[in-house]
């Protein structure tokens, strides 16, 4: 078995970490903040995902898996350092990728370094990073140092699921130490996942391509929605009926408020910067980011015009998506700004895990909840804006009793018609004609 040590213990080093060891390796996930350190020493998740507290108070049980804040602690013990910091947009107009923690990442390890090590980029970087990468510590280091690409496809809210079950492994490298990779992901190869060995440009590229792919199905199928509406047609039959073609398939064909997270607006902007410098003349990839600002700003119109100023409306969801207490680019919010900025409205807000996060945007411009029923009271519309199962199951008796105006507006397409009809709510969906 390989030790491993990752650099960067957020979304992706920490489930990354947790999983490699859950597979047999022995690893240490190190980070620069020392709370979060901290609270994992403890065996305390700073972040919320299904299953990773049990996967990783039975790693360190095993004594597979470690926490530190200092690279220096394990770095020359280590077969294979893979760096997991974030590589956020530092600049919005551009689509300037943020290299910053990655590059401060390399020079640390130049520094410390003392044998021969594999350093895997699991972190999303632009195409030539890993090269750039290679160049650096051939020059700053005395030791071997062989750069891999190797991104990450894992989706927040069921991410342990996703690194234990991937559809694919991507490895971009220049063809050294494959067998060394090939150890670290033994047990996905012996289960038969299909292994993807590319150059590293390729397998840089091929993230960003992914996510601007799934970005774009998000926006298509928001805007046949908005032509179903027109034309009497049902959205969630029109999913099925083209999901249903293997050629397109069904995930992804969900309409909604748009896109977000921490992934996908970011990774089609750096992408465009991609179309920028290299002149290629693309409609598509630039439209991608453009329609879904549009997006915001149609759901939030719609939601104005469902309710007069001075009212209340409850949202209900503030993560960009059910399963996570990731706020980052979360249409909720984006909504909620909206909002603000265009209207005079009390804003009351519920949503299981992500409240903490979102007040350190929001502060008290909204108002906060811990009870679903109480964030609705005196409301004059509620809008469902986030897939928790929770709004999935709302009560319309137990909503009609507090709310001012039966209105509802359901981003998501997620609860049940029959149930609010039958208790005279007036309901708004994404993709059917008002009330159908
Ligand atoms: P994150 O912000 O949750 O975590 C990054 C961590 O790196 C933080 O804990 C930070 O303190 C730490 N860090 C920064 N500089 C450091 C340094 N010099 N030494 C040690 N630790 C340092 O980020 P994330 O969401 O896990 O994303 C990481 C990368 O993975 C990004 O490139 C992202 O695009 C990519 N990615 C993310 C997801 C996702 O769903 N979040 C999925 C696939 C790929």
């Amino acid at each position: 078995m390989l030790k491993i040590t990752v650099l960067g213990t957020g979304y992706v080093g920490l489930v990354s970490g947790v999983c490699l060891a859950e597979t047999g390796h022995h690893v240490t996930c190190i980070d620069n903040n020392n709370k979060k350190i901290a609270a994992l020493k403890a065996r305390k998740i700073p972040i919320y995902e299904e299953g990773l507290e049990a996967l990783t108070t039975k790693n360190i049980d095993l004594d597979r898996l470690k926490f530190s804040t200092n690279l220096i602690d394990t770095l020359n013990e280590s077969d294979i350092i893979m760096i997991a910091v974030g590589t956020p947009i530092a600049d919005e107009s551009t689509g300037t990728v943020n290299l910053n923690y990655i590059n401060e990442c390399v020079s640390e390890i130049a520094k410390l370094l003392s044998k021969n090590i594999i350093v895997i980029v699991k972190s999303t970087v632009p195409v030539g990073t890993c090269d750039n990468i290679q160049k650096r510590l051939d020059k700053l280091s005395n030791f071997e140092c062989v750069v891999i690409s190797n991104p990450e496809f894992l989706r927040e809210g069921t991410a342990v699921y996703d690194f234990m079950n991937p559809d694919r492994i991507v490895l971009g490298s220049d063809g050294r130490e494959k067998k060394t990779v090939n150890q670290l992901y033994s047990k996905f190869i012996e289960e038969g996942t299909k292994i993807i060995y590319a150059d590293r440009r390729t397998a840089e590229l091929i993230k960003y391509a992914s996510n601007a792919f799934l970005a774009m199905k998000v926006g298509f199928i928001n805007e046949m929605a908005d032509i179903s509406e027109k034309v009497g047609a049902d959205i969630k039959k029109l999913s099925e009926g083209i999901g249903s073609d293997k050629r397109i398939g069904s995930k992804f064909l969900n309409p909604g408020p748009g896109f977000g997270g921490s992934c996908f607006p970011k990774d089609v902007k750096a992408l465009v910067k991609l179309v920028s410098e290299t002149k290629i003349n693309s409609n598509i990839i630039k439209s991608i980011i453009k329609a879904n600002i549009e997006r915001f700003e149609k759901i939030s119109k719609d939601i104005m015009e469902n309710v007069q100023e001075c009212n209340t409306i409850a949202i209900l969801g503030l993560t960009y998506k059910a399963g996570t207490d990731d706020i980052r680019d979360s249409p909720s919010i984006e909504i909620i700004k909206y909002l603000i900025k265009h209207g005079r409205y009390k804003i009351k807000t519920y949503d299981p895990v992500g409240t903490e996060n979102c007040k350190k945007f929001l502060s008290d411009q909204v108002e906060y909840y811990v009870d679903l029923y109480k964030a609705c009271t005196g409301a004059s519309l509620v809008v469902i804006a986030t897939e928790w199962d929770v709004c999935k199951k709302i009560d319309a008796v137990k909503l009609k009793n507090v709310m001012k105006d039966l209105n509802i507006y359901d981003l998501r397409g997620i609860i049940d018609k029959e149930h609010f009809l039958k208790n005279n709510f007036k309901i708004r969906s994404i993709g059917y004609k008002q009330n159908a």
